[in-house]
């Protein structure tokens, strides 16, 4: 296994960074649609840095974040924290979060409600046109015989698998062998080639596609990953969690929610999804890297948590986000064969990922003011920025809870001028119909067969772009308004799109 050291500094040796203006991005963007994994755009280099290299390291309903030399990297058994605050933490003024200096993996936890809010089969969603609750909503726990084992990778042989796969049919999905397990360092070549491949791992190479960061200046995507967790909960005002928050300050977030962890809490994914937040799928294992799965792995890694997702909130989401950012055209291709949009987390220019490192305190492998330092500068970078940006936090653990609410989004809503906190959808533009295909207005999406995919892992690297100034991602045309420019196309698509739906 490699040494995280040796993973970066041989990737950020071996690739380069692709930059793209971004107005030049919004002007092809109009202008060119129904080819979302195309190569275009000019190539610049620079050292890139590189995406976390995290793993969840599941144990049953407690599963840990542990941070590792690569993302590929998953363990059984997960490393129990051993707690080094005794007692209970220190309130910060006005709030039950700890001081930041006291937030570290191993402190002991404040106790977890009930949940404040339950909602009966019937209920209407605050989506427009969505689906009324299905009887599931009420499960405090979900048939596990009815879903694949948590934390591996389902069965691919099972008949949903194979049901699924025939959504692939007809569209173009680039013939890229899976990587050994999502590192640069484990397939070097794949790695040089991560410009044609398509790969964010290595060089941070994003398509048109890929949603990346948010259009308007000074506007931040929040989102949490890997829950939903105890500490998504809106828990009441003793303890507030992430829901919480959101509510009291008035914000909408992007939860990317993993199907395992689902099958544990699904009444806190109905919270979520009631309370006007954006669902988006995150995996169902959350075990290994994407780009290592083979297509029939990806399927079921996407497919059983959209039906889990499906089965408890009573819709589909139309966007997906990769564990670890780890993606390729490949992986992009089945995802949108699927019928999901992939969402990552923004570059600077200078190649310096979005990334909190909250996951790092709550492994045991940094401080809280590390991680909180890590967003100032996020910030101050954000601040040079002529579009807005996508940040990656968890909700996994209560530290990185503690940190998000008690520290960096208050620090973004306090800064001058202040950050305009939004949903990554919300963010894009995109009505809130959108972000499910139950509810979704915009026909040009899922996209028409054999028109799916224009990148085959062999296309140029002009086609490819860093994440750090597209604001107005290729997702735009698919998901939001703007592609009602290129009216031509978009009948032809719309007929296409309609056929699908048939
Ligand atoms: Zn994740």
């Amino acid at each position: 296994m490699k040494s995280l050291a040796l993973f970066t500094t041989f990737c950020a040796m071996q690739l380069t960074t692709v930059l793209v203006n971004g107005e030049a991005i919004n002007r092809r963007h109009l202008g060119k649609r129904a080819v979302p994994l195309s190569a275009t755009g000019a190539a610049s280099t620079s050292s890139g840095s590189l995406p976390t290299p995290t793993a969840i390291v599941a144990t049953g309903s407690a599963a840990a974040l542990s941070s590792t030399g690569t993302p590929g990297t998953v363990a059984g058994t997960g490393t129990t924290p051993t707690p080094v605050v005794a007692g209970t933490p220190p309130a910060a003024t006005g709030t039950d979060i700890p001081a930041l200096t006291l937030i570290s993996s191993g402190m002991p936890t404040r106790t977890a409600r009930a949940a404040a809010t339950t909602y009966a089969p019937g209920a209407q969603p605050p989506i427009s046109g969505a689906p009324k609750l299905p009887t599931l909503v009420t499960a405090v726990s979900l048939p596990t015989a009815s879903y694949p084992a948590e934390n591996v990778v389902p069965d691919t042989n099972s008949p949903q698998v194979q049901q699924w796969m025939k959504e692939l049919d007809g569209f173009n999905i680039p013939d890229l062998k899976p990587t050994v397990d999502g590192s640069c360092a484990s397939d070097p070549q794949f790695a040089a080639d991560s410009a044609n491949r398509g790969w964010w791992t290595c060089g941070g190479v994003t398509r048109d596609t890929d949603i990346v960061a948010c259009p308007d200046k000074f506007t931040w995507g929040v989102s949490f990953d890997d829950g939903p967790s105890p500490y998504s909960d809106l828990s009441g005002t003793a303890a507030p969690y992430v829901l919480d928050f959101l509510q009291q300050k008035n914000l909408s977030a992007t939860f990317f929610v993993v199907g395992s962890r689902i099958l544990e809490r699904p009444q806190i994914l109905v919270q979520e999804y009631m309370a006007g937040h954006e669902i988006s799928v995150h995996t169902w294992s959350h075990s290994k890297p994407l780009t290592s799965l083979t297509n029939a792995e990806l399927v079921a890694e996407l497919g059983w948590t959209r039906q889990i997702i499906k089965d408890v909130i009573g819709v589909t989401p139309t966007t997906m986000r990769p564990p670890w950012g780890d993606i390729d055209d490949r992986v992009r291709a089945v995802s949108m064969a699927m019928g999901m949009i992939p969402v990552i987390w923004t570059r600077s220019p200078s190649g310096s990922t979005f990334d909190t490192n909250d996951w790092k305190v709550a492994g045991g492998q940094g401080t809280a003011a590390d991680s909180f330092n890590t967003f100032q500068t996020i910030l101050s970078q954000a601040s040079q920025m002529e579009t807005g940006f996508v940040v990656l936090e968890h909700d996994l653990f209560e530290v990185t809870v503690d940190i998000a609410i008690g520290y960096t989004l208050n620090a973004a809503l306090n800064n001058n001028p202040k950050f305009n906190l939004e949903a990554i959808g919300q963010c894009q533009k995109f009505p809130a119909a959108n972000m499910y295909l139950e509810t979704n207005t915009n026909k040009t999406f899922p996209f028409p067969k054999n028109n799916a995919t224009g990148a085959n892992g062999s296309g140029s690297a002009a086609g490819s772009n860093s994440g750090g100034n597209n604001g107005k991602s290729g997702a735009l045309r698919t998901l939001g308004l703007e592609q009602t420019k290129v009216v031509g196309v978009a009948v032809l698509v719309l007929t296409l799109a309609l056929s699908m739906f048939a």
